[in-house]
C-alpha cells in the first residue's frame, strides 16, 4: 500500500496570523506567552489540516526561519549572542533581526543591538533564510528543546509525526565561514550532534525522520560528494529511519550517489525530475522507500491527477509498499487555502490549488492507489473537467498573441545602430553634463499616497479623485527634483503599489488573489500575481502619468517600466507552457509600452530587471539556456526604439562577474546597479569585461536611513572613475527610494548633486 505524506506546511497562517502576532510582539504590544500560544494554535490547526496523511511533518513550524531553527538545535549561535541570558525565543529573534527581541524603539545602532544574521535566498525560491555562520572554532551542542516540544504536542494530538530537520551536508553547504576557514572541516564535530538528535527522537518513539538535503539537486564537486557519503555512513546506526529529502530540481549526475547513501528512504522531486525516476529505481537498493513528489509544491495549479495515476500506477505495482507520494517540496512556497478567495475570478479559481487543495489531491491519489480509481471517481472527473476547461479556455489561449510570439525574429531585439553610433546622437539631443545625476524611479510612498490608494480601492475615492491625488504627488516630486538640480527626472511611481503588480493588473492574462501570501522571510510575505493566460496589453499602462510628469518640467523625464524577466520571476507562472514563452509574451507587451512612450516624446526609458539574476537555475550548466531567453526577452522589450531614444535598465544586486557577458548583450544604453555596499568593487567585472555602454554605479545605500556626505559620494565616484571612463558614468543611488522619507531623500540627493558638481569641476 502506498504511503502518503507531506514535507512541510506553510506556517504563516491562512490570514497571516503569525505575521501579525510577530510584529505585535516585536513592537512590545503583546506578551511572549500570547505569541507562543498562537504558534501552538497554528501548529494544531495545520496538523489537523493534514489529517488523513500517513506521515505529517513536525518541526517545520518556525517563528522565523527553519534554517535558524536548525542553527539553534545544533547550538551554533553566532558568538555575538552567546552570552544572552533571557528567553531563548528572544535570543533567537536577536539573531534574526539584529536587535533586541522586542521594542523596536531601542534601535539596533544605538543600544543593545547586535548585527542581524545575513539573509539569502533558499535555493531558487523567493524564501530567504538566515545564513549559518561558521569559524574554525565553531563547536556544536544539541539543543533539541524546540523540536521535542513540538513533537510532544503533535504526539499528544495523535499526529503521525515525522520530524523534519535540515541534513548536515546541506546545513554546512548553505552556511558561510566567517573566517574563510574550511567549513567541511567541521563535519567531524557536527555529525555526533546529529546522532544525538536522532537518538533523542528515537527515544520519543519516532519511526521516520525527514532529513532535507536539497543540496543533492545542485552541482557538487568531489569533496562534497565525499562528505555526503561520510555523513550518511556515520548516521547509519541511528535507531530511526531516515527519509532523505531532495527537492527543487533534478538529481542528474548525483543520482547514483543519492541512491547508494545508506538511508531507509529517498524523496525526489518528480515534478522537475520525472525523467530521472525510472533510472533511479534501477539504482535504488530493493528495500529502500522511494517517495515521489508528484504534486507541485511551488505553483498554484491543480495537478492533472489522471495523468499522474497513469504514470504511477505501474510504479505502485512494481514498488508496492516502497512507494510513497508527497508534494514535490515543502508547501511553504504556496499560499494556504484557495477557499479563502472570495473575489478571485471564478473561472481561473477553478483551475487552482493552494496548500490545502494540494493535500486533497494527495489524498485522492492515495485512495486511488489503495482502492482503485473507482473509489475517487467523482474527484477525478471534477479534476479532469477543470483541466479540460483550462486547456480550451479562450482566456488562456489568445491566437493573436501566439502568432505574434511565433513571428518573433532576431531583428525584433536589435537596435538600429550599435551603441557607439547611438551614443553621440543621444548625447546631442539630451545635452547632459558629465556625471549626469538621476534616481532609480520611485520616491517615498508617503502615508498620503497609501491612504489615497486604500480609499480608491475601497470606493471612497473615485477615479478622478485618485488621479488628482497621484498627480499632486507627481508634481511634488518633480518640483523637489528641480530644486535639487537633478539632470534626469523621474515621475516617482506614486501610482504604483508594487513594480510587478502594477503592470500585472493592467495586462490580460493575470489575476490577483486576496490571500495568496507566501513567506519571503520572517514576518514578511509576498503575494505573487498569477499569470494564467496569454499576455496582452489592452491599452497603455504608464504613458499618461509620464506625459503628465514631463508636462511639468523642461528637464528630461525618464519613463519607468518593469522588464519582462522581472515580471515573470516575481509571478506564479503557467505550468502549461515553458517560462521562456510566457516571458516572450510579456516582452511583446512591454515593447508596445516602450514604443508608446517613445511616441509620446519620452527620450529616456528605463526598464527594470531587478529579478533577472534570481531566475538563474540552480545548476550552472543550465544558466546559459535561461540567460539566452531572458536576455532575448529584454531585448525584444527594449530595442524597438530609434537611435534617439536612450534605454536604461536597473539591477539591484551586486554580483555580475558570472553574467557580465549577458548583461552586455542586453545592450542598454545605460545600466544602473547597486554598488555602494561593495565600495565600487563590483565595477571590476565591468572593467575587466570592457563593458562598453554607460553605467550608473549606486553611490549610496538606500536601505539605510543614513544620509551620505558629499565627500563620501565624490570618493565613491572617483573610485568608479578608476575603472570606468568618466564620460560613461552616471551618478545615482543604489535603488528606488520608495521606502525612505522625504526628509532623508532630500539631503541625500542634495549631497549627490553637489558631489557631481565637484566631480565636473575637477574634470
Ligand atoms: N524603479 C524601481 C524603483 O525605483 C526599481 C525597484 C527595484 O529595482 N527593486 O522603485
Ligand atoms: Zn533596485
Amino acid at each position: 500500500m502506498t504511503t502518503i505524506h507531506n514535507l512541510g506546511f506553510p506556517r504563516i497562517g491562512a490570514r497571516r496570523e503569525l505575521k501579525f502576532a510577530l510584529e505585535s510582539y516585536w513592537k512590545g504590544d503583546t506578551a511572549r506567552a500570547a505569541l507562543k500560544d498562537l504558534g501552538a494554535q497554528l501548529r494544531q490547526r495545520h496538523w489537523h489540516d493534514q489529517s488523513g496523511l500517513d506521515w505529517v511533518p513536525v518541526g517545520d513550524f518556525s517563528f522565523y526561519d527553519q534554517v535558524l531553527d536548525m542553527s539553534f538545535t545544533l547550538g551554533n549561535l553566532p558568538e555575538r549572542v552567546q552570552g544572552f541570558e533571557g528567553d531563548a525565543l528572544d535570543n533567537y529573534f536577536r539573531v534574526a533581526r539584529g536587535r533586541s527581541a522586542t521594542a523596536d524603539k531601542d534601535h539596533a545602532h544605538c543600544c543593545g543591538g547586535v548585527a542581524a544574521g545575513e539573509m539569502t535566498k533558499w535555493f531558487d525560491t523567493n524564501y530567504h533564510y538566515i545564513v549559518p555562520e561558521f569559524t574554525a572554532a565553531t563547536t556544536f551542542k544539541l539543543d533539541a528543546a524546540r523540536l521535542l516540544a513540538q513533537l510532544a504536542e503533535a504526539q499528544a494530538q495523535g499526529v503521525k509525526a515525522k520530524p523534519v530537520i535540515i541534513g548536515p551536508v546541506t546545513y554546512l553547504a548553505i552556511g558561510k565561514a566567517k573566517d574563510e576557514s574550511d567549513r567541511l572541516a567541521l563535519l567531524d564535530r557536527l555529525l555526533p550532534v546529529y546522532v544525538e538528535l536522532l537518538e533523542v527522537l528515537a527515544a520519543r518513539g519516532v519511526e521516520w525522520v525527514q532529513v532535507d538535503e536539497p543540496i543533492l539537486v545542485t552541482e557538487l564537486d568531489g569533496r562534497w560528494q565525499q562528505v555526503l557519503e561520510t555523513a550518511y555512513q556515520y548516521l547509519q546506526g541511528a535507531r530511526v529511519k531516515l527519509l532523505l529529502a531532495t527537492y527543487f530540481g533534478q538529481l542528474l549526475e548525483n543520482a547514483a550517489l543519492a541512491a547508494r547513501l545508506p538511508v531507509a528512504g529517498l524523496h525526489v522531486d518528480a515534478i522537475n525530475d520525472r525523467d530521472g525516476v525510472l533510472p533511479l529505481i534501477e539504482l535504488l537498493p530493493v528495500q529502500t522507500v522511494l517517495s515521489l513528489g508528484v504534486i507541485n509544491g511551488r505553483n498554484i495549479w491543480k495537478t492533472d491527477l489522471t495523468a499522474v495515476l497513469d504514470w504511477i500506477e505501474p510504479l505502485a505495482q512494481r514498488l508496492g509498499e516502497r512507494l510513497w507520494l508527497a508534494p514535490s517540496c515543502s508547501l511553504l512556497h504556496v499560499p494556504v487555502d484557495l477557499d479563502s478567495e472570495q473575489g478571485l475570478d471564478a473561472e481561473v479559481k477553478s483551475w487552482l490549488a493552494f496548500a490545502l487543495q494540494k493535500l486533497d489531491e494527495l489524498r485522492v491519489l492515495g485512495t486511488a492507489l489503495r482502492e482503485g480509481r473507482a473509489a475517487v471517481q467523482a474527484a477525478l472527473a471534477a479534476n479532469a473537467a477543470a483541466l479540460a476547461a483550462r486547456r480550451s479556455s479562450p482566456r488562456v489561449n489568445n491566437p493573436a498573441v501566439q502568432a505574434a510570439v511565433a513571428r518573433i525574429s532576431a531583428d525584433l531585439g536589435r537596435r538600429t545602430s550599435p551603441y557607439a553610433e547611438r551614443a553621440p546622437i543621444q548625447a546631442a539631443l539630451l545635452k547632459l553634463p558629465r556625471y549626469p545625476t538621476t534616481t532609480i524611479g520611485s520616491f517615498p510612498q508617503t502615508s498620503e499616497i497609501r491612504q489615497a490608494r486604500r480609499d480608491f480601492k475601497a470606493g471612497r475615492l473615485d477615479a478622478a479623485g485618485y488621479q488628482t491625488a497621484m498627480r499632486s504627488q507627481i508634481e511634488y516630486s518633480v518640483r523637489e527634483q528641480e530644486k535639487l538640480g537633478l539632470d534626469v527626472l523621474v515621475h516617482g511611481e506614486a501610482e504604483r503599489n508594487d513594480m510587478v503588480e502594477y503592470f500585472g493588473e493592467q495586462l490580460e492574462g493575470y489575476v490577483f488573489s486576496q490571500f495568496g501570501w507566501v513567506q519571503s522571510y520572517g514576518s514578511r510575505c509576498v503575494k505573487p500575481p498569477i499569470l494564467f493566460g496569454d499576455i496582452s496589453r489592452p491599452k497603455p499602462m504608464t504613458v499618461a502619468w509620464i506625459r503628465y510628469a514631463q508636462s511639468l518640467t523642461d528637464k528630461p523625464m525618464k519613463g519607468m517600466l518593469t522588464g519582462p524577466v522581472t515580471i515573470l520571476n516575481w509571478s506564479f507562472v503557467r505550468d502549461d507552457q515553458p517560462r521562456a514563452r510566457s516571458c516572450r509574451q510579456l516582452a511583446l507587451a512591454i515593447r508596445e509600452e516602450v514604443l508608446d512612450l517613445e511616441r509620446a516624446g519620452v527620450r529616456l526609458i528605463q526598464i527594470d530587471e531587478a529579478a533577472l539574476r534570481e531566475g538563474l537555475p540552480l545548476r550552472k550548466s543550465q544558466w546559459q539556456d535561461y540567460l539566452d531567453w531572458a536576455i532575448e526577452s529584454f531585448r525584444i522589450s527594449a530595442n524597438g526604439v530609434t537611435d534617439q531614444t536612450q534605454i536604461h535598465t536597473h539591477m539591484c544586486y551586486s554580483e555580475f562577474n558570472d553574467i557580465i557577458a549577458s548583461i552586455a548583450e542586453m545592450d542598454a544604453d545605460v545600466i544602473t546597479i547597486e554598488t555602494s555596499r561593495s565600495d565600487m568593487e563590483l565595477l571590476e567585472a565591468f572593467e575587466t569585461f570592457h563593458y562598453p555602454n554607460q553605467i550608473g554605479p549606486g553611490v549610496y545605500d538606500i536601505h539605510s536611513p543614513n544620509i551620505p556626505t558629499q565627500d563620501h559620494i565624490v570618493r565613491m565616484m572617483q573610485k568608479a572613475a578608476e575603472r570606468i571612463p568618466a564620460e560613461r558614468l552616471w551618478v545615482n543611488p543604489d535603488c528606488g527610494l520608495k521606502t525612505r522619507q522625504w526628509a532623508e531623500v532630500i539631503p541625500a540627493l542634495d549631497a549627490m548633486v553637489s558631489a557631481a558638481k565637484v566631480l565636473r569641476a575637477a574634470a
